[in-house]
């Protein structure tokens, strides 16, 4: 039987394609070696230096941006959800159109995330953001959002949930997962997984894991069938998805399982609390292959970049940059402000000043809270296109402040900065008011 005989910790030989090299090691500052560390990940589309930033482009748009200015602000690479592009346009599409990047006109490398998340949070009316902050072990073993009817159901082989644009039924399961994602044909792929939420119970979580486990066997043997079957297609890695919550034994057990299997790199994926989010990576990041790398799947704010650099995330995604932008949030060094405030009105400095990207080498505050006001598409490409980069560079900083063996130096200064809860120096005085 073929299945009884496939080793899913046997490696493909096309796998060399894709690579991994650590570059410098970060230091603990009591001179002891920490988790952190850059490298340069090689894909068929180009190489990304780590750590970096991964631009999220959901439905294959960065949006509001031309791939051309997400080029130019500096972003290395795109990540695009197969959850979306399966259900629209239709990952069919997407191959016959020559893969993701041809579609949308990127010629850098790409990612996708498996659809497992949006099937799942979608599914159970969480909406795009499982809740941080509730954690009840003792909860119930099947979290649905309160007021909202369950649209994904799980079982053992995989996953029936109904389309959030259509109500449609549909069927994921590892299998499906992996055709849809080679049909997209991103760089960079990633196991189909079970998400659980941190209201689920620990023997919820336990069996959650298991299920992960044996779905991400399923998702190795049908990606290297598929790399044999599509002839012609360049390689596209394949990187497991740790799973495991809270828990440290069982975030470890996904990581000694995961190890061991044939994947090109890792996700660390799943519900986790903001202060416990340095921990958890670093758990993974003790118990992964040293030699491949590590994604941290959906973060959102500097300083959670600045602690998944530490403890050893070489590439991390966050939507926050473009979604805050559409709400005329822009990122400063002093912190994020919002450009709709009345002290904007005559501001004709940049965004930020010093910074290098297109918008502020050209725009003022004035002139994009006029577009903002007057509901002109136009604010949200200039403020997504400057926060991009904001977040961009600070990851670029990071990585040389590694290699300078100044990161802890630096960490701490944007942090005190961006941090410190003061009204924007830049520009004009705020408004004083007198009691
Ligand atoms: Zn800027």
């Amino acid at each position: 039987m073929p299945h009884d005989s496939f080793d899913p910790t046997a490696p493909h030989p096309r796998q060399t394609d894709f690579s991994f090299e650590v570059g410098t090691r970060l230091t603990n500052p009591d001179g002891s070696q920490a988790l952190g560390r850059t490298g340069v990940i090689k894909t068929p589309h180009g190489e990304i230096k780590t750590p970096a930033f991964i631009a999220v482009g959901t439905k294959a748009t960065v949006k509001a941006i031309l791939p051309e200015a997400v080029a130019e602000l500096g972003a290395q690479a795109v990540l695009a959800n197969a959850y979306h592009l399966y259900l629209q346009p239709g990952s069919d599409l997407l191959d016959a159109a020559g893969g993701l990047g041809k579609f949308m006109n990127w010629s850098g490398p790409t990612f996708t995330d498996s659809g497992g998340f949006q099937v799942m949070s979608l599914g159970s009316g969480f909406k795009k953001v499982i809740d941080m902050n509730l954690v009840d072990q003792s909860g119930p073993d099947d979290a649905v959002a309160p007021g909202k009817e369950r649209l994904a159901n799980v079982d053992d082989d995989g996953v029936w949930f109904k389309s959030h644009l259509d109500g449609t039924k549909h069927r994921f399961s590892p299998e499906i997962s992996m055709k849809v994602q080679h049909e997209i044909g991103a760089d960079i792929m990633f196991a189909f997984d079970e998400l659980t939420t941190l209201q689920n119970s620990r023997g919820y979580q336990v069996e959650s894991l298991e299920r992960t486990r044996l779905w991400a066997e399923r998702c190795v043997r049908e990606h290297f069938n598929l790399t044999d079957d599509r002839v012609g297609k360049e390689y596209q890695a394949l990187f497991g998805v740790i799973q495991g919550a809270q828990y440290e034994d069982l975030r470890r057990k996904a990581c000694q399982d995961l190890g061991a299997m044939a994947f090109d790199g890792f996700g660390i994926g799943g519900a986790l609390e903001k202060e416990n989010l340095g921990t958890i990576v670093g758990w993974c990041a003790e118990e992964l292959p040293e030699n491949k790398p590590r994604h941290l799947l959906g973060i959102s704010e500097p300083d959670d970049i600045f602690t998944a650099i530490e403890n050893g995330a070489d590439t991390f995604d966050c939507v926050s940059p473009t979604r805050v932008a559409r709400n005329s949030a822009f990122y400063t060094p002093h912190g994020r402000f919002n450009l709709s405030g009345s002290r904007y009105k005559r501001d004709f400095t940049p965004l930020a000043e010093g910074c290098e990207c297109y918008t502020c080498q050209n725009y003022t505050r004035a002139y994009i809270q006029h577009m903002f006001k007057s509901k002109e598409i136009l604010s949200h490409t200039l403020i997504s296109i400057h926060n991009e980069h904001f977040v961009v560079k600070m990851v670029d900083d990071a990585r040389q402040a590694i290699e300078d063996g100044t990161f802890h130096e630096m960490k701490a200064d944007v942090m005190a900065k961006y941090y410190a809860r003061k009204p924007d120096p830049q520009g004009l005085p705020a408004l004083v008011t007198t009691a």
